[in-house]
């Protein structure tokens, strides 16, 4: 395992990734201190509210009601349609430690908007649960996780090997307050994105460049961060009707509060990929709280959903080398974005839903006016709550009838194998596009259903695009010692 993952630091510069398309932000040098603190107060406020109050709250709700408030007060039912993140109370009518929900009928609480963001606990989960980080927490390894221990021990010396001189940013707070981080940090030396949007880690590193677009021309790479909400039904329900796959970037506390809901994502067809486990700025953790932010958001989503996935996209954006080796060893991909709808800053920094809906009117617009003539946008917006996901339906037949093509991310990059489990395939660009929208193959999900389908019509194009453009994840993991480091991974996850 040493010998493997020490390999790994090598063999990276073999993989390739698509570059940042120019143009835009990415790469653009910013004024370093300055942005770094813009970015912390407009993040803080966002940060607070998915901590304490989950997916399913509204700014409506929220209004001026302080944290603080609503925590000790317990006053977290005031909508019955909200959800209540409130781990230390039983729902209404049932008692305290009763089985909500079981892995035989989950549907009904999912499908159902009265009670979708009713609090529930989940048997399976239930069995688990003591062996992972408090949710909402800042993850660190659990006490005699033994395995967890031992891989991340592997990884971090090849990472003090290969990356010594790499700081933690900011001063011990997770937040966003980068303390003298903010004046000390005057060169990109670590292509910090949060500092200047590096997305392209030098190559003397041996780290692959963030995947910021896809290179399918004229197509929309769909992803929607933050989830899975409790009330996201009418999105999900939306996409299914539009035979609209997309993009899943799930937060590993929201996944153990709402293990229903990530279900239905993975069995409506969706991608899974991993956001963290707290949601907070990864650069300011340690190599080993960072490690534990990824390995057990991983691993729960294994459990629950029988899929472990190989993407994951850091919140805020802020990652940088140190943090990109530790997802590189976990076999996966950093995937960040080249526009932001901006919908998450809505009620902050002066943001409004019409400037949300005109920044998708731009994006539109580029999407008829040739800047996409030899690419794709991956774009930023949000499962976060009911109004993020109700403007992606209102636009979204403006973003159809100005792109050719709307596809999850892995799709745009031809990505057969999102997961490390390989009896779980997805269509290649060309099948998608050609109507083969659904995933094939069956897992060891909890959930009550399949996600069997149809199983594939490849065409000689279809092949002939699966081979064209490959994710940075898919060829690392095609490398022969790669190989061997993630069959080590996947082992000591199942
Ligand atoms: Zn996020």
């Amino acid at each position: 395992m040493i010998a493997a993952a020490a390999a790994l630091s090598l063999l990276l510069p073999l993989a390739s990734a698509h570059m940042g398309c120019g143009g835009h932000e990415i790469g653009r040098r910013n004024h370093g201190g300055s942005r770094v603190l813009e970015h912390r107060q407009v993040a803080n406020s966002v940060v607070a509210r998915e901590r304490e109050y989950g997916r399913g709250w509204g700014d409506d709700i929220l209004g001026n009601m302080l944290e603080t408030d609503l925590r000790d007060s317990g006053r977290c039912n005031a909508s019955p349609e909200r959800a209540c993140r409130n781990p230390n109370a039983a729902p209404p009518g049932v008692a305290a430690g009763a089985r909500a929900v079981s892995c035989a009928s989950p549907t009904g609480l999912v499908h159902d908007p009265t009670s979708e963001c009713t609090y529930y606990t989940y048997s399976p989960w239930d069995a688990i649960k003591s062996s992972y980080p408090t949710i909402w927490a800042a993850a660190d390894i659990v006490a005699n996780d033994t395995e967890a221990t031992a891989l991340f021990a592997t990884i971090n010396a090849s990472l003090n090997a290969a990356l010594p001189d790499v700081a933690v940013k900011g001063n011990g707070d997770h937040t966003g307050n980068w303390g003298t981080t903010d004046t000390t940090y005057t060169t990109d030396t670590d292509c910090w994105w949060t500092y200047a949007k590096c997305t392209t880690p030098a190559s003397s590193t041996g780290l692959a460049a963030d995947i910021t677009t896809v290179p399918e021309p004229e197509t929309w790479g769909l992803g929607f961060d933050d989830g899975p909400n409790c009330s996201h039904n009418a999105l999900y329900n939306f996409l299914s009707e539009q035979d609209q796959k997309a993009t899943m970037f799930f937060i590993g506390s929201n996944v153990v509060d709402w293990p229903v809901q990530a279900i239905r994502a993975k069995d409506d067809g969706h991608e899974i990929c991993v956001h963290t486990w707290s949601h907070e700025y990864m650069t300011s953790f340690s190599n080993q709280q960072a490690f534990a932010e990824l390995y057990y958001t991983r691993k729960a989503i294994k459990e629950l959903l029988g899929v472990t996935p190989k993407c994951w996209r850091p919140p805020f954006g802020d990652v940088d080398n140190r943090i990109r080796f530790i997802a590189a060893a976990l076999n996966m991909t950093t995937i960040v974005w080249s526009e932001d709808t901006d919908d998450w800053k809505v009620g902050t920094d002066n943001v409004t839903s019409a400037d949300v809906s005109a920044n998708y009117a731009d994006f539109c617009a580029a999407g008829k006016n040739g800047t996409y003539s030899t690419f794709g946008p991956v774009v930023l917006n949000h499962e976060l709550n009911n109004y993020t996901m109700q403007e992606f339906i209102d636009v979204y037949p403006t973003i159809k009838a100005s792109f050719k093509y709307i596809v999850p991310i892995a799709t745009a990059l031809n990505t057969t194998y999102p997961y490390e489990e390989t009896n779980v395939t997805y269509p290649t660009f060309a099948q998608y596009i050609g109507g083969t929208t659904e995933t094939n193959g069956t897992t060891a999900s909890n959930s009550s259903s399949s996600s069997t389908s149809n199983s594939s019509t490849a065409s000689g194009a279809a092949a002939a695009a699966s081979t064209s453009a490959k994710s940075a994840a898919s060829q690392v993991a095609a490398l022969p010692v790669m190989g061997m480091f993630v069959a080590g991974l996947v082992a000591t996850l199942l």
